[in-house]
């Protein structure tokens, strides 16, 4: 099983272009990941193939809507044990990230992982997204902005918004029909000074099961008083 998703994996790696030296860093990551499961709550999957394609190659999957080879900042919100910002990292090591993170455990392993691999320019935050938002020096401070499995479409756009730079990119990963939620994120959108601009299905193989990536273009700065405390924007979502 694992190594059939092992060859599924570098498939991934082939169709994204990405050259197959690079699974020796996931490998070891997963390695960590599996070994720091065990004693802390890091991820509900466990088959170590499973691991390659739910985590790595979906985080990767990202590069199908967005792909830049040069010195972009990216922000990963709700980033838990790393996903997708650190498997964005390593295959794109001139990207400056940002990977801000709630739970402490979890700031642990992050750093971990970011020693061992010995990625350079991660910035780890241990905090709460609509907190950190309100900092000047973050505010509309990067190009790209993703979030993976945290919230509602809204939730997420207006934790995001405030990130981005007037002109950047929030990409969004989802899975199937979001009917209503699209709706309300787009009504949230046009008050955040975001609007969607593409909806790219994930054709990767092992991935092909209705995931999209929503990605929506910052046109103008988002308004000061977003985003409000994590309680109002999940209760009360923009609409
Ligand atoms: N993005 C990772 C992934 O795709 O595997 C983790 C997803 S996990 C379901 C959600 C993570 O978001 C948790 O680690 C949680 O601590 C974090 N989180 C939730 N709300 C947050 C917030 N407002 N600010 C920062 N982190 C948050």
């Amino acid at each position: 099983m694992s190594e059939d998703l092992l060859s599924v994996f570098q498939a991934g790696l082939e169709q994204l272009g990405l050259p197959q030296q690079l699974e020796e860093a996931f490998l070891l990551y997963r390695q960590e990941l599996l070994d720091w499961n065990t004693r802390f709550n890091l991820t509900a999957i466990k088959d170590p193939g499973e691991v390659l394609i739910k985590h790595f190659l979906d985080s990767l999957s990202l590069l199908q809507a967005y792909d830049q080879q040069k010195d972009i900042r990216l922000l990963d919100i709700g980033t838990g044990p790393g996903f997708p910002g650190l498997p964005l990292k390593i295959v794109r090591p001139e990207w400056r990230v940002t990977l801000i993170e709630a739970t402490g455990k979890k700031i642990t392993f992050l750093q971990h992982i970011v020693d061992i691999l010995q990625l350079k320019n991660v910035k780890i935050i241990h905090g709460r997204a609509e907190d950190i938002a309100h900092q000047r020096n973050y505010r509309g401070a990067f190009d790209l902005v993703t979030a993976r499995a945290v919230s509602s479409l809204s939730a997420l756009l207006e934790c995001s918004a405030p990130f981005c730079r007037v002109g950047g990119a929030i990409v969004l990963p989802k899975k199937g029909e979001m009917g209503e939620e699209l709706a309300q994120g787009k009504q949230a959108a046009s008050l955040l000074g975001t609007r969607l601009t593409a909806d790219v299905p994930v054709t990767l193989k092992g991935l092909d099961d209705g995931r999209r990536l929503l990605c929506w273009e910052q046109y103008k700065v988002c308004p000061l008083q977003y985003p409000r405390s994590w309680a109002v924007l999940t209760r009360n979502p923009l609409a």
